[in-house]
This record gives structure tokens, C-alpha cells and sequence, in this order.
């Protein structure tokens, strides 16, 4: 019942439109499995208050895939892993443009290029040719 309570008082406070506090998202974050759809409940309250039915759709594309030189546990894509994720090096300027307008066509109005690697800056100087191709066509790219 005490879990009842806290999911409440928190929910009120958001749904107040007031910050909840790191000690109040630590306390929903410890909620029970057995409280978890009253939390739920409570979400949906709150998002049906800010955002209604309304859904926004974003779409991504793995630019680049595989042989990552980092180690993170979970990634299928770190070279320290042995998976059968396919492997290949950074997307042509086109074939990204191609997957953005496919994902456009398919109702979304975000895209996004992920990719593996840690060097942020190569892949940006490597994606300019795409967000010219792009804005010919329309200016959503955001990355
Ligand atoms: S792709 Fe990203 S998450 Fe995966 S191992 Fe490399 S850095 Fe880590």
C-alpha cells in the first residue's frame, strides 16, 4: 500500500505540472513488480495530460555496423563479441538519403543515423554529402 501512495503523490506532482525530485524517481524506480501496472496506470494518466493520442514517429538506420573497437557488455556490435551482426563500414551519402525518404514515406518525421564507433567526428565531416542530399528534398535530418 505504501508503494500505492508514493506512485500517487508523485503522479499528482507531475500531473501538477511541478519537478519530481531524484529521491521521488528513486522511489518509483524501486517500485515492486506487483505495483508496476498501478505505475503504469499512473504513466498513462500523465502522458494522455501532455501528449493525448498524438504519436510521433522517428525511424534510424545503422549507418555503420560491426567491429566496434569498444567493449560495451550488452552491444552485439563490439569486436569483442563473438555475433552474427552483419559487419560492414559506413553507408554511402545516397543509400542514407534513400533510407530517409523511405522513412519519411512510412509516416516519420525524425530520422536518425546510428553508428558504431567512438570517433564522432569522422562520421560528421563523412555525413555532410547527406545532409545536403537531404535538404533537396526535405529539411528534417537531424542528427
Ligand atoms: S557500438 Fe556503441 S554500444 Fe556497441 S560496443 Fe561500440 S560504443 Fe559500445
Amino acid at each position: 500500500m505504501e508503494h500505492i501512495h508514493v506512485i500517487t503523490r508523485v503522479g499528482e506532482k507531475v500531473l501538477a505540472g511541478v519537478e519530481i525530485s531524484r529521491e521521488e524517481a528513486s522511489q518509483l524506480a524501486a517500485i515492486p513488480d506487483a505495483d508496476v501496472p498501478f505505475l503504469l496506470a499512473m504513466a498513462d494518466k500523465i502522458r494522455q495530460k501532455y501528449v493525448g493520442d498524438e504519436v510521433d514517429l522517428c525511424a534510424i538506420v545503422n549507418g555503420r555496423s560491426g567491429r566496434c573497437s569498444e567493449n560495451c557488455k550488452y552491444c552485439a556490435q563490439s569486436k569483442y563479441h563473438d555475433t552474427n551482426v552483419a559487419v560492414y563500414p559506413l553507408m554511402a551519402a545516397d543509400e542514407i538519403v534513400a533510407k530517409a525518404k523511405e522513412a519519411e514515406v512510412g509516416g516519420a518525421n525524425r530520422f536518425a543515423i546510428v553508428t558504431k564507433q567512438k570517433l564522432v567526428a569522422q562520421i560528421v565531416l563523412r555525413l555532410l554529402p547527406v545532409e545536403k542530399g537531404w535538404k533537396e528534398t526535405k529539411s528534417f535530418l537531424k542528427y
